[in-house]
């Protein structure tokens, strides 16, 4: 039987594709995966249990099992250049952060991380979060004028604070992050270094980002985001930190691993491997920055003045506009983005200053620079209706005409 059998379903699949197709995806943590990668994740392969590595399964009939996660293994490898131990199974980028903590912290250790309304994620000791929760994290952010990482306040903090395990990497963050500085401060104070490069491990691959491979001692990413393949993560580490790296994920926090999805991360791993790859994560910052120009020549203050990646964090304030408004309004007109907090911000999360956005998706549409101007036309024009429902309206229309131009990997292409 099919999907289109169950109407009530497919229904809710229809709407979404056309919404995918239609509107405009700026959500910097969202792309399109492939047919190939759709593929893998609807395939038979979520039929199987496989507990265990390959060649050490509880279940018997894991033939294929071990040849598809050595795959991923293997080429996630030869990804990013590394010989690090490679752990596939994480079901997502969080689990997949609880599972390093859990391999090799105590319960109540000092941990330093980025705060969540500096930048960084949940998972960096936010205190509703378990990381914060269960261990003893002290958090670092953005310098209040420059608002880049400041790396002299980051060593002032691990030298008093003498934490276990520092982290580094960001949610919200349009600047590189020095993993270098990191490392050496890391070291300066004896801590692990872990490196979650979830928002920009396409963009390191592509070899458009300086790459944590060689610094940080543990490496997480989600695989969903500039990497273009399946919900899911990775874990890289130092061969020292393998085995209890291995029995955190299992049996530590999962059960049987997600074989469809991890055939569809060496699907997608594969995709990332072909020269095209590159010029993707290339056209990814061209875009972003293309994007940032358009938007400060409309007279809107970007956090930090701008991009050296993939997403743009607009401050608002100035506009008498806020976040929630901002990322309604849009939506009306058919862009997607999300609100979020600015360096500093005095107002809520759930109400904030701020809007983030990003190019990894209309990139993957096929969008250059010259679209970008368009792009950042509409926004312009959406900021400046203020809601006033008719004239979105229009915008919704012209951005319609405007996003069917351009084919959807994995739905119209
Ligand atoms: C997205 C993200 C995660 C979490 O990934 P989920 O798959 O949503 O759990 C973790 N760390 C960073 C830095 C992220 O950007």
């Amino acid at each position: 039987m099919k999907i289109a059998a169950d109407g009530e379903a497919y229904r809710i699949l229809k709407a979404e594709q056309k919404r995918q197709v239609e509107g405009l995806e700026l959500i910097p943590s969202e792309n399109y995966v492939s047919k190939a990668v759709l593929e893998a994740v609807g395939s038979v392969l979520t039929n199987k249990y496989s507990e265990g590595y390959p060649g050490h399964r509880y279940y018997g009939g894991n033939f294929y099992i071990d040849q598809a996660e050595n795959l991923a293994i293997g080429r996630a490898k030869k990804l990013f250049k590394t010989d690090y131990h490679v752990n596939v199974q994480p079901y997502s980028g969080s689990p997949a952060n609880i599972a390093v903590m859990l391999a090799v912290l105590e319960l109540g250790d000092k941990v330093m991380g980025m705060s969540l309304t500096q930048g960084g994620h949940l998972t960096h000791g936010h205190k509703v979060n378990f990381s914060g929760r269960y261990y003893d994290f002290c958090q670092y952010g953005v310098d209040r004028r420059t608002e880049i990482i400041d790396y002299s306040e980051v060593e002032k903090t691990a030298l008093k604070e003498k934490p276990k395990m520092i982290i580094c990497g960001a949610t919200a963050y349009p600047r590189i992050i020095n993993f270098k500085a990191f490392s050496k401060i890391a070291e300066k104070v004896k801590a692990i270094l872990m490196a979650d490069i979830s928002h920009i491990a396409g963009l390191i691959a592509a070899g458009v980002h300086p790459t944590p491979f060689g610094l940080a001692d543990i490496i997480t990413t989600t695989t969903h985001k500039t990497l273009r393949g399946p919900r899911g993560a990775v874990i890289f580490c130092k061969d020292r930190y393998a085995e209890a790296i291995d029995r955190a994920v299992f049996p530590g926090i999962q059960g049987g691993p997600h074989d469809h999805v991890n055939l569809a991360k060496a699907v997608a791993f594969g995709e990332a491997l072909k020269p095209e790859f590159k010029e993707y994560g290339k056209q990814t910052v061209k875009n972003s920055q293309a994007l940032a120009a358009k938007l400060i020549a409309g007279g809107l203050r970007l956090v930090s003045g701008g991009t050296d990646n993939h997403l743009i964090l607009v401050d608002l304030g100035s506009l008498g506009v806020t976040g929630k408004q901002a990322e309604a309004w849009l939506d009306e007109a058919g862009i997607t983005v999300n609100k979020n907090t600015i360096p500093y911000d005095e107002r809520k999360p759930m109400d904030p200053s701020g809007i983030r956005l990003g190019t990894p998706a209309v990139t993957s549409r096929g969008m250059k620079e010259k679209e970008m101007k368009i792009i950042g036309e509409f926004i312009l024009r959406v900021l400046a209706s203020k809601g006033q429902v008719t004239e979105l309206k229009i915008i919704k229309k012209e951005v319609t005409s405007f996003a069917k131009k351009f084919p959807v990997p994995g739905i119209t292409k």
